[in-house]
């Protein structure tokens, strides 16, 4: 698999190559051209003073340009004419043969490099001032070619100054090396920087993936420290938030299995034993007979109603994801449920009082149902006898938000975040409390939730107040 720290390292070796190459040919270019002009510059300078030599060489040696022979243009002349240019010159014939050679300096001309001929001769002969750059066996000649006109306006030969340039090209050639490590150096430092920078970006990335697969078998991985702010940062929080609620779910799934468990064997194990004293040999005590089988038939009943509760979780957890949500009068539903309720708030000598509006959200009406009579029912429950039972319904920018207020059983504070877990009841009282299985706020929680809202109590001795918000419509 093409990874992408290969990916990357495939592109800079690409980058790195490409940039060279074009870099190269670039400096070759800007280098060989500034070489060059600075070369035809010079040498049209002394084209200029050698001309301006020639014509006095003529003027001291009472010749003229229209009688002018080949044999006038000997090796004096050559010398005269190269005086003060810094030049060799080479005076070849129309067929190329060397007739004539000279320089400014008493040492004496170099033949063989010097005396070959320029590679534009012919150029030269058809009346052009040519400059070759000539590069052989490491030294660099520049050679300047002009047509010489003698007697009657006939070409005579060509005249070549020759200039050495070997210095200046290798001073250049140095210039330019210099500038290849400087270039090199800062070019590689960027990569490595590139590529340093390129690593902790994909270190998360390598986490990530660690961590996903440890996730596939079923390990938790730990948790993936990435303290950017930009997609991965955002990407690794996420990461870490659905590592998180995973174990959450797993422990609370494991917590109601074991709860399920415990509670089934409790009336279980009472059903059994009182079967067993009853099967005995001669029992005869028809009191302890009715009132076995009482308990024998309200711990079933128990029994089956938590059964019967636990289902409907199952059912439920499915079931709110699954069935479209329509608008729910949520007023209007309340005021059923109470009404349902009258009866044993008449009994208790409960005083409700109501501060509810008309809300809209969208939900499941069912479901909607069940939470409202759960925590209704809870609060006639869990009242004192003649207190005062308040409810709320108000809407809250967008949310609207419930709350039933109570006095009664006293919620102890480590029990605020607990009492909405499966089983849990501030009294355990056993099965003899009936109508308690402290599934009632857990089913009420799961509700809210997947309605996309929150559940919540406040408790302060015998006041108790449940909260709940759900978005509006
Ligand atoms: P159940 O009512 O079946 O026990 P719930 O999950 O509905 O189960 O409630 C869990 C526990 O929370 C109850 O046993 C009770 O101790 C406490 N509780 C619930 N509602 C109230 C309330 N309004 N006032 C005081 N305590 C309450």
């Amino acid at each position: 698999m093409l990874t992408i720290r290969k990916k990357f390292i495939l592109l800079l070796g690409v980058v790195f190559i490409g940039g060279a190459v074009i870099f190269n040919l670039v400096l070759n270019k800007v280098f060989y051209e500034g070489f060059k002009s600075s070369i035809t510059k010079n040498m049209e300078d002394n084209y200029r003073v050698s001309i301006k030599n020639f014509d006095d060489y003529i003027a001291f040696n009472s010749l003229s340009r229209e009688t002018l022979k080949e044999s006038d243009i000997n090796s004096k002349a050559i010398k005269f004419i190269v005086d003060r240019v810094s030049c060799r010159g080479v005076f070849f014939s129309l067929d190329g043969k060397v007739l004539a050679t000279g320089s400014p300096s008493l040492e004496e001309v170099d033949l063989g490099e010097i005396t070959k001929l320029p590679n534009s001769f012919e150029k030269a002969k058809d009346n052009n001032t040519v400059i070759d750059i000539e590069n052989s066996k490491g030294r660099v000649l520049a050679k300047l070619s002009y047509l010489i006109y003698g007697e009657g306006n006939e070409k005579i030969g060509v005249l070549v100054l020759i200039k050495d340039y070997t210095e200046l090209y290798l001073n250049n050639e140095n210039t330019k090396k210099i500038v290849y490590v400087v270039a090199f150096s800062v070019f590689s430092i960027l990569l490595i920087l590139i590529y340093i920078l390129l690593s902790r970006l994909i270190k998360p990335l390598s986490l990530l993936k660690e961590g996903a697969e440890n996730l596939a078998n079923g390990k938790y991985p730990k948790e993936i420290m990435v303290k950017t702010k930009d997609e991965i940062g955002v990407l690794s929080l996420a990461f870490n938030n659905m590592n998180l609620s995973l174990q959450k779910k797993e422990r609370q799934e494991k917590d109601l299995f074991r709860n399920i468990t415990h509670e089934l064997k409790t009336p279980l194990s009472a059903i059994g034993g009182y079967a067993q004293v009853l099967r005995g040999d001669g029992f005869d005590d028809e009191e302890f007979k009715n009132k076995a089988l009482d308990r024998i038939i309200s711990e079933s009943k128990r029994m089956n109603e938590m059964v019967v509760a636990l289902l409907s979780i199952g059912q439920q957890n499915s079931d709110l994801e699954e069935y479209a949500y329509t608008k729910v009068e949520l007023e209007r539903l309340l005021e059923k449920i109470l009404l349902g309720e009258e009866i044993k708030i008449k009994e208790k000598g409960l005083r409700l009082e109501k501060n509810t509006e008309e809300v809209l959200v969208l939900g499941n009406l069912f479901y909607l149902r069940i939470l409202l009579s759960n925590l209704i029912s809870n609060g006639i429950k869990y009242s004192n006898r003649e207190s005062k039972i308040e409810i709320t319904l108000r809407k809250e920018e967008n949310l609207c938000r419930f709350s039933i207020k109570t006095v009664g059983e006293e919620i102890p504070l480590d029990f605020k975040e607990k009492i909405f877990e499966a089983f849990v009841r501030v009294k355990k009282e056993g099965f003899a409390s009936k109508e308690s299985n402290g599934l009632g706020l857990y089913i009420a929680k799961n509700i809210v939730e997947a309605h996309g809202g929150e559940i919540w109590v406040e408790a302060l001795g015998e006041v108790s107040i449940f909260y709940f918000t759900l978005p509006l419509a």
